[in-house]
């Protein structure tokens, strides 16, 4: 946890706390470890002894899922959407250098991930496996993502998450002591489908949902893992400031929607932030 010293903070007296989750582990950073934590204790109590999961061609899901499979024993499958192109990225070497063994999905078998008919298919070609979602996100992530706040944390009136598939946002948000607002900021264009994910997310994993939240969905820089200049100056100007460079595809997203938050006041004057880096 640390304080940023910021002059656009002190003028606007707001004081921004930075939870690093993004040191949690090299390999596994931030939520995905959270939201794998009880899934792998799950998997293992099943008797698992492959996971099984789904991602884009650059998904930090993935590349966690490929990490902790090696670390804890597990054999790992990506089914990764689209076609195969080689040489493969960065992304995908370093799970196949895990141990993943990956396969390809067309767009449209993976819109329908879900299905039965898909899973069966999985099945009949890999054997049994434990299955997570996409993004890592279920019941035993969000309960993970929970514990982002229990831990000490100094006292602050708004929380600031970025937003992929909304799991760590519904986790927070129950967690978050009364009276606190939490902001998810989506990374994504068009993330309003987001709000009825969180509602349902909350309400598997602890049978209720909460009003405290809030999606800014007007941070998304174009789209999913798009950026542009606005985007990079912003990146390259934290990076001079305070010699963290912010993890483009999320946090620096957020990080830009808080500081535009604070310049037209929606963020008032004696607030106190925290901001989730979660990767
Ligand atoms: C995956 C990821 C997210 C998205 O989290 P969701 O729970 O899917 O909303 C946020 N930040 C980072 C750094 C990530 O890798």
């Amino acid at each position: 946890m640390v304080e940023l010293q910021d002059d656009r903070l002190a003028t606007a007296s707001v004081r921004l706390f930075l939870k690093r989750d993004d040191l949690i582990n090299a390999e596994i950073p931030g939520n995905k470890w959270r939201k794998l934590k009880y899934n792998l204790a799950a998997a293992r109590d099943l008797g698992a002894t492959t996971l099984l999961t789904f991602g884009g061609a650059y998904s930090n899901h993935i590349r966690a899922t490929s990490a902790a499979g090696m670390h804890f024993g597990f054999d790992t499958i990506g089914v990764i959407r689209g076609e195969e192109h080689l040489p493969l990225n960065e992304s995908l070497r370093y799970a196949v250098s895990c141990g993943m063994r990956l396969t390809y999905l067309d767009r449209t078998s993976y819109r329908e991930q879900q299905g039965q008919a898909v899973i069966d298919d999985l099945e009949r070609r890999f054997g049994p496996f434990y299955l997570l979602p996409e993004g890592g996100t279920n019941e035993l992530a969000v309960r993970g993502c929970r514990e982002i706040l229990t831990e000490p944390t100094p006292s602050f009136d708004t929380v600031y998450c970025p937003c992929g598939t909304g799991g760590t946002l519904a986790g927070l948000a129950s967690a978050a002591p009364d009276g606190v607002q939490v902001i998810g900021v989506s990374a994504l264009k068009g993330g309003g489908f987001l709000v009825d994910d969180v509602r349902r997310l909350q309400s598997a994993a602890f049978g209720a949902e909460s009003t405290n939240w809030a999606i800014d969905t007007e941070h998304h820089f174009g789209g999913f893992a798009k950026r542009n200049a606005t985007l990079n100056a912003f990146i390259d100007d934290f990076r001079e400031r305070h010699t963290l460079t912010l993890e483009w595809v999320y946090v620096a997203k957020m990080m830009c929607a808080i500081f535009d938050h604070i310049d037209s006041g929606r963020i008032r004057a004696g607030s106190r932030v925290l901001a989730i880096i979660t990767g």
